[in-house]
């Protein structure tokens, strides 16, 4: 039951293509930092390779045929990437789904206001965060503010070098005796997580002149009045690009690895395809991180609405074929495993936990109290992908998240299991999963893109 570290296969030429890939990787990551980021970055590259807006086609009433690629956006949230199959949708096509949601702290609508001369943001965090994680370091703004009249307007502040960045404070060491009494739960209170913004008053009469002086830069700057705030997504992000980690170089220490390395794995994967037997699809979810709801989530219409579309243009759509091609369809759920880490090994069972560098980590079952939503994918797929893997040379382990009963998981798996169609979490391991840097080694980065382009055919 031995697994070899991944590293060892990689020396010279193949080396360096996977070097190659983690920059472009890092490039990715260090822009794509919400939501609605990643889906401007995946259609980029994908529209580079060909892929077409379905709106397009549906405008043009054109009919899709096999080798066709399209891509659906939902909401600037949630894409779906596909490429048609040879064969007929009713045989089911092969899908990888992650999500594109990672833990973040958004501003309220109201979130404006002046205390002790100095104007901060109210916020409400997103997702499972130690929320002592996220004092006293740098952090950036992103996000959108639509106008009343419809326009939007981009916002991206802490980013580049001579970009302010924004922070949540703490309070110093010296008096700090009562707070240290706390336990790490409450120990920095959800409310207490507000953004400092500014401290310079504008002219004017004597009353919240740091915060008019807010309003007044966000007016100037961005043409939008604290009004507009009403209908904006602004998330607090860590402030930074994607840096290696390790003298050696090996890994990669990021924002938001959780899930966007398996997403930009499945990205990758299927702007490779040009042909393929089944129909492939990528899908990038949103809303994983708080429970797959939501019209962006896994939980959505959207993606069998999409399938029927694809099918209703390939003039094969009834209700029963689109029951067949769901049914008849293969899944990796490409979702990030904890890894095991060497100073807190009690929260893993050695035999049964992901390694960093050993290559992809399949999870059978993740799920808490006695895998409760779990997926739990059957030994008959398993069986199938430890064959495919294995052909192809793809270093894969397999995992359960930690010892059993220390907490709960859940990924988008089971919901797409509804559809009846066969499922399994596989994706990359992690240290430090959902704290604002998270770290992945670069052989699994690749590793887990291999697997996904073996698995698409
Ligand atoms: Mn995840
Ligand atoms: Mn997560």
């Amino acid at each position: 039951m031995y697994r070899t570290n991944a590293w060892s296969k990689y020396k010279g030429n193949e080396l360096e293509k996977l070097m190659v890939h983690n920059e472009k990787y890092k490039a990715f990551i260090s822009v794509a930092k919400t939501e609605r980021e990643c889906v401007t970055q995946i259609v980029q590259r994908a529209q580079k390779k060909g892929f077409v807006d379905f709106n397009e086609i549906k405008q043009k009433r054109t009919q899709l045929s096999k080798g066709d690629k399209v891509y659906h956006v939902n909401r600037g949230k949630n894409v779906i990437l596909m490429v048609i199959g040879e064969e007929s949708m009713e045989t089911g096509m092969r899908i990888i789904g992650t999500h594109i949601d990672s833990p973040h702290i958004d501003l309220k609508q109201n979130p404006l206001y002046e205390n002790a001369g100095l104007g901060l943001a109210d916020t409400h965090y997103y997702g499972g965060i130690k929320k002592y994680q996220w004092v006293a370091l740098p952090l950036a703004i992103h996000g959108v503010v639509i106008r009343k009249d419809g326009s939007s307007e981009k916002i991206v502040i802490g980013e580049h070098q001579n970009d302010p960045v924004t922070g949540i404070t703490d309070i110093l060491w010296h008096l700090s005796e009562e707070q240290m009494e706390k336990a790490a739960g409450n120990f920095i209170d959800g409310e207490d997580l507000d953004v400092l913004l500014g401290s310079m008053p504008t002219d004017g009469k004597p009353a919240e002149l740091v915060k008019a002086n807010i309003i007044r830069l966000l007016g100037e700057k961005y043409k939008i009045s604290e009004e507009d705030l009403i209908s904006a997504e602004l998330q607090i992000v860590p402030a930074g690009s994607a840096r290696d980690f390790g003298i050696d170089k090996s890994m990669v220490m990021a924002y938001g690895h959780d899930d966007r390395v398996c997403a930009y794995a499945a990205l990758e994967a299927i702007l490779d395809v040009s042909e393929c037997q089944h129909t492939n699809c990528a899908v990038f979810f949103d809303k994983e991180e708080v429970g797959n709801i939501s019209n962006t989530g896994a939980s959505s219409m959207y993606f069998e609405n999409v399938i029927a579309e694809t099918m209703a243009h390939m003039g094969t759509f009834d209700d029963l074929r689109l029951r067949r091609a769901l049914s008849n369809s293969k899944m990796i759920s490409g979702d990030v495993s904890p890894a095991v880490d060497p100073i807190y090994t009690m929260i893993s069972d050695s035999k049964n936990a992901a390694y960093l560098g050993k290559g992809i980590s399949l999870n059978k079952f993740t799920g808490w109290p006695g895998k409760v939503n779990s997926n739990d994918a059957h030994p008959e797929y398993i069986a199938e992908l430890r064959t495919l893997f294995e052909e192809q040379g793809i270093y894969y382990q397999t995992a359960e998240p930690g010892k059993v009963d220390l907490g709960a998981f859940q990924t988008i798996a089971y919901v797409m299991g509804a559809y009846n169609m066969d499922v399994i979490d596989a994706g990359v391991p992690v240290l430090n999963m959902h704290a604002p840097w998270e770290i992945v080694s670069k052989a699994d980065v690749f590793e887990t893109y291999l697997a996904y382009k073996a698995f698409l055919c």
